[in-house]
């Protein structure tokens, strides 16, 4: 990806994408200390429209002030150049990554003097489980490896190293055969998937796992809003594997996967074993909202 044409934000000015490199010594890529985002850009006949940036950028820089990083950037720079990122691409839409890490001066644990230093990039991206996940759902299996504990990892963070454990999890789903994994929490009850938050439909009602170890969605936060507005009622639980097994739909939620359907979880076969029509609902009515066709949730969107 490096070798690109375009241009990145870096350090509060936009470079040559070949040119945007940091050193080997560089403190964040030896311990994973490294707050980012996924936001998306969506198309819109008014241009590209941003996906809820308020919230991704507020998100960023609690995750930067839950490791205690002092981010040089305020709140409206870090907004501006994410809207700058799509329009000097030259994109009508697509993904934006903001990186918040710790620079090179010294290596070590303790580096609390380092510099902090912030980029921005932004890149074409289709539908990352797939235009076939999106219509006819994907093949999921509970991973072997457990989610994060409240007292080992602070999820309200998006740190880069907790990844790894999300990296786990869906290499071994992918090697079996599957399409992404789903997480439990270190109790056994369900958490997430390994970049996705997830929900579960039975009789009419919409289920997903609390907060306490799972990322706090923006995505799932918008499907709470706009199944609340339909009339649904949504409830926030611990819910087990039993529990998925039997119910009636069930999809993933995140900017990457935006509304994706689980048809199948550990050979078992989910409702009809397709796209179901809850899912449908909420997934059409999102990629309305995105897409700046619904006046109600017209301030979800930031036109760029
Ligand atoms: N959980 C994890 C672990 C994730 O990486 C993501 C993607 N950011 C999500 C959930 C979904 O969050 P959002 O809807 O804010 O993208």
């Amino acid at each position: 990806m490096h070798s690109r044409d375009g241009k990145i934000w870096m350090d509060g000015k936009l470079i040559e994408w070949r040119d945007a490199n940091i050193h080997v010594l560089t403190h964040s890529l030896h311990y994973g200390m490294a707050v980012f985002e996924g936001v998306r850009a969506y198309k819109t006949d008014k241009g590209p429209a941003i996906f809820r940036l308020p919230e991704h950028t507020r998100r960023l820089l609690n995750s930067a002030k839950i490791f205690q990083m002092k981010v040089p950037y305020d709140y409206d720079t870090l907004m501006e150049a994410q809207k700058e990122v799509i329009r000097v691409n030259n994109l009508d839409s697509g993904y934006i990554r903001p990186l918040v890490w710790v620079g090179s001066e010294r290596l070590g644990i303790a580096a609390k003097d380092n510099t902090i230093h912030a980029m921005i990039a932004a890149w074409p991206w289709g539908a990352y489980l797939g235009e076939d996940g999106l219509n006819k759902g994907i093949r999921v299996k509970t991973s072997s490896f457990t989610r994060h504990h409240v007292n080992v990892s602070l999820v309200r963070a998006k740190a880069s190293g907790y990844y790894i454990n999300s990296i786990l999890s869906n290499q071994e789903a992918l090697a079996n055969g599957y399409d992404e994994a789903l997480v439990l929490d270190t109790d056994g009850f369900v958490s997430e998937g390994s970049g996705e938050n997830v929900f579960i439909v039975r009789n009419g009602k919409l289920y997903t796992p609390d907060l306490a170890s799972c990322l706090d969605g923006i995505t799932r936060d918008s499907v709470i809003v706009m199944a609340e507005d339909m009339g649904l009622k949504v409830i926030e639980k611990r819910i087990t594997r039993d529990e998925f097994y039997t119910c009636d739909e069930a999809f993933f939620t995140g900017t990457a996967a935006e509304i994706t359907p689980i048809r199948e979880l550990d050979n078992r076969v989910i409702g009809a074993g397709t796209r179901g029509p809850i899912t449908e609902k909420l997934q059409s009515l999102f990629f309305d909202v995105v897409a700046g066709k619904t006046p109600k949730y017209a301030d979800w969107l930031t036109y760029v």
